[in-house]
């Protein structure tokens, strides 16, 4: 066959297939031209999911005459004239084929006027111009897409179910409203209003309209600036996490990216704060010279290319962390020992209110301030007193005497006989605590060093494991209902999985406004948890199709243990450190804690006497 060059409508066909794969691509071209366009307000109608309609209405620049019918050829932009341009984008479009292709698979109307004139109304049917009128001077373009892929049978067919397609556009809308605060966007679906913004420049809420109000309540800000880059947005709380990804959203000079390198440095900088397979929610708005980022790597622009990745990695690495520092470690000094003892003993017990735990930490954050002086007497009061404690020394004795010396593992597997007490490692006596956080501790067979946080996540974990690991369907009926705020995109899913929500006990109405009520639940879901079991069971049944109760009763668990042990910078006294190692000796696997670090390290005699070269 000879070559022949392809016509204009069928080269159009071929570009939509790479741009237009669905219609959440449409939603998203329409609203990068009308941000483009200037608009303060863009109103987006879909019916059945964009799948029959998709009309995006801005109130932006417009079009005169002679443009409105250029727009619709391959390669005709306004944003760039010269190759240089390329390097230097500062729209969201630039490739010139975005309206060309949606209308080679679609039935296309457009109404578009600059103000000044009557506003151009044109007609378009698989790209071909069926007509052009004359309509009222409204500034500003509205453009209808309908019957998305009704001339390409093998896309419409491709089509998923209205609740992914949906799913999608939500999603995608949600980004370009973080994106651009100072916008209005309003969004209708088959008639009802499913999301707004009042587009008042306040990101935080859109945050709220987003993702509800307990999440912005948990957001801080951050911000930093260096030559290169300036990066502002909100970042949660470590202990407001989601179980996947999609809650980091990363913009870039107003263009909503996706960079697996930079979701990797926020994930990096939230460092250990976060329980294994949890994820933050994030919203970073990142603006840089426009030479510094390439943006022409894919035809849907979602994917760009940073060419100083590494340095923008490391300002965003340093800029959470640092804030995260600043909202979780601040550091905790020695206080008087008495009121010490007191406020430990509560954080030992299991069930006291999480408004408990603010206060203490604020009380404790008090006392440091006044009491920073004192602190270096107390500590060595504290020392002195365990080495005065020769009951310990007496049984770390008598213990020795008994048993000859053998190796760390040989000595569980004669401990778990020597009596009923069930336990995996040896008796070990603490000697004190090191920076608050590790217990030291000795016995015959060497010395111990035991971090205190992850050992107590190991108990809690196996009990918490154990309490939710009997399978009774019992409910909990409530008096008042616990309400849930949903994103569109989990609405969505929701209402798809309802029936299998219901078969593990879950029984989610909807309250409108992206609001669900509870009014029972089973009895295992955790006092103060409950919103994080009924989150996970959700995201699990979105992301998998499936609900697996076996799992979520793990990362309950692990969640559990994670939030109610004591942390690092914790001053332990003698019995507390001792009730810390009886209860882990009980656990089924002391040596790890649930994200699999280790709780204890140990230097046997041997090694120690080596380190100081007594023997060789
Ligand atoms: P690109 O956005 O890459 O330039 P498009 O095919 O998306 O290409 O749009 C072609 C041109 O049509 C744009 O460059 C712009 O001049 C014009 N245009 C498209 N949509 C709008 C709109 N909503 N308001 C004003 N002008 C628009
Ligand atoms: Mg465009």
């Amino acid at each position: 066959m000879a070559i022949q060059v392809l016509s204009a409508s069928l080269a159009n066909k071929i570009a939509a297939g790479e741009v237009v794969e669905r219609p959440a691509s449409v939603v998203k071209e329409l609203i990068e031209n009308s941000i483009d366009a200037n608009s303060e307000k863009i109103t987006i109608h879909l019916k059945e999911a964009g799948i029959s309609e998709i009309r995006v209405i801005d109130d932006g620049d417009g079009m005169s005459e002679e443009d409105s019918e250029k727009a619709f050829l391959r390669h005709a932009t306004s944003k760039i004239t010269y190759d240089d341009d390329l390097f230097h984008i500062k729209s969201l479009g630039f490739r010139g084929e975005a309206l060309a292709s949606i209308a080679s698979v679609s039935k296309l109307t457009m109404k578009t006027s600059k103000g000044d004139k009557a506003s151009t109304i044109i007609n378009l049917e698989a790209g071909k111009l069926l007509n052009k009128g004359k309509g009222d001077a409204r500034k500003g373009t509205d453009i209808t897409v309908s019957q998305l892929f009704y001339n390409t049978p093998a896309r419409l067919k491709y089509m998923k179910s209205i609740h992914t397609e949906l799913g999608h556009i939500t999603d995608l809308i949600n980004r370009y409203a973080l994106a651009h605060p100072s916008i209005r966007f309003e969004v209708t679906h088959d008639g009802s209003v499913i999301f707004t913004t009042n587009g008042n420049g306040n990101l935080l809420q859109v945050i709220r309209q987003i993702y509800g109000l307990q999440v912005a309540k948990n957001m801080v800000d951050v911000s930093k600036t260096t030559n290169d880059f300036h990066v502002e947005g909100f970042i949660a709380k470590p202990e407001m996490t989601r179980a996947n990804r999609n809650f980091m959203t990363i913009i870039v000079n107003g263009r909503y990216v996706k960079s697996i390198a930079l979701n990797y440095a926020i994930i990096r900088s939230y460092h250990t704060l976060l329980p294994r397979h949890r994820f933050p929610i994030v919203v970073l708005n990142i603006t840089l010279d426009s030479i510094l980022i390439d943006v022409n790597v894919h035809p849907t622009k979602l994917e760009v290319r940073f060419s100083k990745e590494k340095e923008l990695v490391e300002v965003i690495e340093s800029m959470i962390a640092d804030k995260l520092k600043q909202l979780t470690l601040i550091p905790e000094i020695p206080m008087k020992r008495e009121k010490k003892e007191k406020l430990e003993q509560r954080e030992f017990s299991f069930s006291h209110d999480r408004r408990e735990d603010l206060n203490h930490q604020q009380q404790v954050r008090d006392d440091n301030v006044n009491q920073t002086e004192q602190a270096a007497q107390n500590e060595t009061f504290f020392v002195k007193e365990q080495s005065l404690d020769n009951e310990n020394t007496e049984s770390i004795d008598k213990k020795a005497e008994r048993e000859p010396l053998n190796s760390f593992e040989q000595s569980i597997v004669s401990e778990d006989n020597q009596d009923d007490k069930q336990t995996r490692i040896p008796d070990i006596y603490p000697i004190g605590q090191y920076r608050g956080t590790y217990i030291l501790g000795q016995n015959h067979l060497g010395f111990y060093m035991i971090d205190q946080h992850a050992a107590q996540e190991r108990i809690k974990y196996e009990f918490y494991k154990k309490s939710f690991g009997k399978p009774d369907q019992e409910i909990q009926q409530l008096l008042f209902p616990l309400t849930f705020e949903f994103t569109n995109q989990e609405i969505l899913n929701i209402e798809k999985y309802l029936e299998q929500l219901n078969s593990v006990g879950l029984y989610l109405e909807s309250f409108g406004n992206n609001t669900y009520a509870v009014r029972s639940y089973p009895t295992w879901f955790p006092q103060g948890l409950e919103e994080e079991v009924i989150r996970d069971i959700v995201e699990q049944v979105i992301q998998t199709g499936k609900i697996e109760i076996d799992k979520i009763r793990e990362e309950v668990a692990i969640l559990m243990s994670c939030k109610r042990s004591i942390k690092a910078n914790h001053y332990l006294n003698i019995d507390e450190m001792k009730t810390l190692l009886t209860d882990l000796g009980r656990t089924s696997e002391p040596f790890t804690c649930p994200h699999g670090r280790p709780v204890i390290i140990h230097f046997t005699n041997d090694e120690i006497e080596k380190m100081f070269k007594r023997i060789m």
